[in-house]
């Protein structure tokens, strides 16, 4: 059983649950640990994504209070996932995901790859002709210079760029896909060897799998690289969804080991599967 989540959202921003139904939610659960990662301040691209600039103290004091009000029973980290075109830099932290949520154009306009299906089709024509294996060039390419810029400490749902794209409805996920994913897991590998099984496309859009699709996940582990299981929790009584299938999942990929929020003062800690 997966006993922690390290990829969760309050209702600062577009979460449906405060924090403390969260940590509740873990309890009840068992959780050993439990992160909570807030989008961050982004104010030229989509700012009602992320938190208000003023408010992050507020939001980073409260996780701080949590996690002194409930330890021992479990150890609570402050974090935030931070995309690429967020200006933080993660000061004053535990750790932070880095993600990549956006294609955006050298004019200045973008779409969100996991917001508005018919947006982000409209932006592929407009900039990409169509072509969407060259919009999932430039999702991999933006998701590589975050995590070259940013040096974060998981590299968050590593292809969102799937999330409508589930009746290959867009693009065939086979060679050519699969080799833009290869070619940026190689590139990230060095910078960050740690990505999320996430279960958020599962819980909330009907994705067939967590992120990122099975070949993938296979060469990430080829690579040598880390997971950490993650539920991308906008609402609480969702924090352990699809976990089960997260487990036989990491199994199928031919991993014997996963991460965890440690439950003391080490960052991460290894489960045997
Ligand atoms: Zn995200
Ligand atoms: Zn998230």
């Amino acid at each position: 059983m997966i006993l922690s989540n390290p990829h969760t959202h309050s209702d600062y921003v577009d979460g449906k649950s405060p924090a403390r139904d969260s940590v509740e939610q873990a309890l009840k659960l068992g959780f050993v640990s439990l992160g909570f990662s807030e989008h961050a301040y982004q104010p030229v691209i989509d700012p009602a994504c992320g938190l208000v600039k003023d408010v992050r103290q507020k939001y980073i004091n409260e996780i701080y209070a949590l996690k002194a009000e409930y330890s021992p029973r479990i150890r609570i980290w402050t974090g935030l996932e931070i995309d690429r075109m967020s200006p933080d830099t993660g000061e004053g932290l535990d750790y932070f995901l880095g993600a990549n949520h956006y294609l955006t154009a050298p004019n200045g306009d973008y779409a969100g790859v996991d917001g508005n299906p018919d947006r982000l089709e409209e932006y592929v024509r407009t900039y990409c002709g169509s072509d969407w294996i060259r919009a999932c060039g430039e999702y991999f390419d933006g998701l590589v210079s975050c995590v070259r810029a940013k040096k974060p400490d998981i590299v968050a749902h590593f292809d969102l760029i799937v999330k409508y794209n589930r009746h290959s409805n867009w693009f065939r996920e086979d060679e050519a896909f699969l080799r833009l994913g290869r070619m940026a897991m190689d590139k990230i590998i060095p910078l960050c060897d740690l990505i999320e099984v996430n279960t958020g496309g599962m819980a909330r859009s009907d994705q067939p799998c967590p992120y990122p699709v099975l070949p993938l996940l296979k060469y990430w582990r080829r690579l040598g690289g880390k997971v950490i299981p993650s539920s991308d929790c906008h609402y609480s009584p969702l924090l352990d969804a699809y976990f089960p299938r997260a487990e036989e999942y990491m199994r199928q990929a031919g991993y014997d080991s996963y991460y965890i929020l440690g439950r003391g003062d080490t960052l991460f800690e290894e489960v045997r599967l």
